[in-house]
């Protein structure tokens, strides 16, 4: 290719402000930009640029960034690059994650460094950090030693040693789990563990990044030959970037300038793992002479969903809000999202999973829709609601809600409680079981209890919800419930709808996402609430939805919930961050379109009883009254559904669930109006499988 074509087919596609970071001289450079502008597509296409141009050897590019995910992005960019033959051969530009670029390198040091004493990583630090606990005489629970694990973690990104921790928690105002000077002593303690004699040292990931950093400062026969190796350095989510970190990239660069740095300080959300966004907002004064570029153009979302996007962070304070860019939308108009409340999560969740159905039967995939929250416990009764509805699901970054430990054991709680015969009200009786697990009366302090306690209360939620619709349910009745409803839920599915916490959908995309759950209290979560109003704490919150606004392309539909459980109390408002933004109209006339259908209440065929449970409204009875079923007739549909998954290629309950299967052996519908008064058959499942059933249903009867 002559290299005018080259150069066209690396800048064609750019707009004005890409191509002006692309074709920024050797020497520092900035982007500023925004979700969905295109900073992962300038920085490979800068590389490449400053290859072909033959600025420098592909060989002596190093790219980094935070999570394997995104570096595994920037390889395949730049190896896409390479095929699309454009002359330039990126594919041998090092990609890596700062752990992976670090460990790599010293690797190769360390024998010249260090001499003889070996090194092992240590993968995890949780046995060691248990034993330096310990010896502090602080408790060793499992909650107890991650956090404390995060708290060295933390302290040591920031470059903060165990003498001065003390001192900067109480500057900083850190939620921590113990006393300060104790979990000094558990830090010290853990660092002189790891050092184990003559022979061996065992580093953790932060060593690793340490000694990488200590090996080019001290040592100037390795900075050289560090620096005669690699000349240029890029960037991605720079905003994420910790002090430790920072002083490798320092180390790196010694007295040179070659850096790109890409970042947006508005979707800095890991404050709390020692990232910080000085860094990026400080570049162009450590660096007087760098070219700063700042990309505005959204080319992931509709102006629908990016005016939203602005609306919300041009509320932000602080000093990362003063570097807040005004997105503007470069897609096609879509839909405006939307705002819905619902008396009770468990109306949101069904209406969530009736909107994921009328998404699906559109046209839109599964696997490009998402339903957003702001912690893992909330996932419960998403999984709930999809698996009701037939949805095929993944849980991301974290596992389903009954795989969780906390959860497992306190099913084997309960089971132990229901072998010895007790007495009492069952939501009494659950709670008091669950208490020596970690369910206290009010959340603790420190990240892991607290998940701990949150998957806790929800469970116990649950439980309440079970008995205020059946108030003569037992404890063993109650198991054998929550273990099918456990066995009921289906694994997870490459290609089905992402549940995923805010913070593990960072720098993903969806077509349709839903942001449930937006509650004060929840988002911002109350422990942030309570540094103050106007905290940083809250403002990481405000980024953190921002961030999750941003997710979305095209659909985008925002609620939340005023009680916990159906009946409950309903004293939750909405997020303060919809303030002036949700339109009045989600709470006033909201049960038009917000609320569930005002029509009569669904009734059990057998009893005439008010139906609220979710199992119950799909099987149109309360589910302990008899049953009218045909049994030959639901070991035909089980059958046939068994076929129909196996051709398809897909888990039984994407065809049908369970449920749906009982619904229709119990109604024996007659034709197509009949069959789709069945909750969980739409118009998809009845064009996919109507004739089918129908078709069972008729020869049963027949026979
Ligand atoms: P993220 O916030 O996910 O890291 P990003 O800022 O790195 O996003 P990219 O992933 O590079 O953005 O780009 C977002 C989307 O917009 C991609 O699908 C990309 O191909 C597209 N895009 C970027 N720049 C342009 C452009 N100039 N013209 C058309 N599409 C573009
Ligand atoms: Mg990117």
């Amino acid at each position: 290719m002559s290299p005018t074509a080259s150069r066209d087919r690396l800048l064609g596609d750019l707009d004005e402000e890409q191509r002006e970071a692309v074709l920024a001289p050797r020497g520092p450079v900035c982007v500023l930009a925004g979700a969905g502008t295109g900073k992962t597509r300038t920085i490979t296409r800068r590389i490449a640029h400053l290859v072909t141009a033959g600025h420098v050897a592909p060989g002596q590019v190093l790219a980094v960034t935070f999570t394997q995910r995104a570096a595994g992005e920037m390889r395949a960019r730049l190896r896409a690059l390479s095929s699309d033959d454009v002359g330039t051969s990126t594919e041998s530009v090092q990609a890596q994650t700062f752990h992976a670029a670090a460990r790599r390198q010293l690797a190769y040091f360390w024998p010249r460094v260090v001499g003889t004493t070996d090194w092992q990583l240590l993968d995890s630090k949780f046995a060691v950090v248990a034993q330096a606990a310990n010896r502090s005489g602080l408790p060793t629970g499992t909650d107890n030693v991650r956090d404390l694990a995060g708290e060295i973690e933390w302290a040591k990104a920031s470059l903060i040693s165990p003498e001065d921790y003390p001192a900067t928690v109480a500057e900083s105002g850190r939620d921590i789990p113990f006393d300060a000077a104790k979990v000094a002593a558990v830090y010290s303690g853990y660092e002189a563990l790891k050092a184990r004699g003559a022979d061996l040292m065992l580093l953790d990931f932060d060593d690793l990044l340490l000694h990488t950093a200590a090996a080019i400062e001290n040592d100037a026969a390795v900075a050289q030959e560090f620096r005669d190796r690699y000349r240029c350095f890029v960037v991605d989510e720079y905003q994420d970037v910790t002090p430790l970190q920072q002083r490798v990239l320092d180390a790196w660069l010694g007295n040179r300038d070659d850096l790109t740095v890409v970042g947006d300080a508005n979707q800095t959300i890991y404050s709390f793992t020692g990232a910080s966004p000085r860094y990026l907002l400080d570049f162009s004064r450590r660096f007087p002479d760098a070219a700063v570029v700042r990309l505005e153009r959204d080319y992931r979302s509709t102006p629908q969903v990016v005016s939203l996007a602005n609306r919300v962070i041009s509320a932000a304070r602080g000093r990362m809000a003063g570097s807040r860019l005004h997105l503007v939308g470069q897609r096609p108009p879509g839909p405006n999202p939307t705002f819905n409340e619902y008396p009770d999560e468990v109306a949101e969740a069904a209406a969530v999973a009736r909107n994921v159905n009328k998404l699906v039967d559109a046209g839109t995939a599964p696997a490009e829709i998402a339903v957003l929250y702001r912690i893992n416990a909330q996932s419960e009764v998403y999984e709930e609601a999809l698996t009701e509805a037939g949805i095929p699901f993944q849980v991301r970054g974290g596992e389903g809600f009954f795989s969780r430990q906390e959860v497992r054991q306190a099913l084997l709680a309960l089971q132990r409680a229901a072998e010895r015969e007790t007495e009492g009200a069952l939501p009494e009786l659950v709670r008091a079981t669950l208490e020596p697990l970690g369910l206290t009366a009010e959340a603790p302090a420190g990240t892991r209890a607290r998940d701990r306690w949150e998957a806790l209360a929800a469970l116990a939620d649950l439980v309440d919800d079970e008995v205020a619709q059946r108030p003569q349910l037992d404890l063993r009745t109650l198991l054998t419930e929550l273990r099918q409803r456990a066995d009921s839920r289906h694994p997870p599915v490459v290609q089905g709808v992402t549940l995923a916490s805010l913070h593990a959908a960072k720098g993903l995309e969806w077509d349709a996402v839903f942001l449930v759950g937006l509650a004060d209290g929840t988002l911002p979560i109350s422990h942030a609430l309570s540094h103050g109003p106007d905290s940083e704490p809250v403002e990481e919150e405000r980024r953190l939805f921002y961030v999750g606004i941003t997710r979305a392309r095209v659909h985008l539909a925002l609620s939340w919930a005023l009680a916990r459980n159906p009946g409950g109390r309903q004293g939750r408002r909405p997020s303060r961050f919809l303030n002036g933004i949700a339109p009045q109209s989600a709470r006033d006339e909201g049960p038009s379109r917000s609320r569930k259908p005002r029509g009569p209440a669904p009734r059990c065929r057998v009893c005439n009883a008010p139906l609220s449970a979710s199992a119950a409204i799909m099987l149109r009875r309360c589910e302990t009254c008899p049953s009218d079923i045909d049994e030959q007739l639901l070991a035909d549909l089980k059958d046939w559904r068994l076929r129909i998954s196996k051709e398809m290629s897909v888990p039984a309950y994407v065809v049908f669930t369970d449920n749906t299967l009982i619904a229709i052996a119990e109604s024996l519908p007659g034709d197509d109006a009949a069959l789709v008064a069945i909750p969980g058959i739409g118009a998809r499942k009845l064009e996919q499988f109507g004739a089918d059933v129908l078709g069972l249903v008729r020869d049963r009867q027949k026979s």
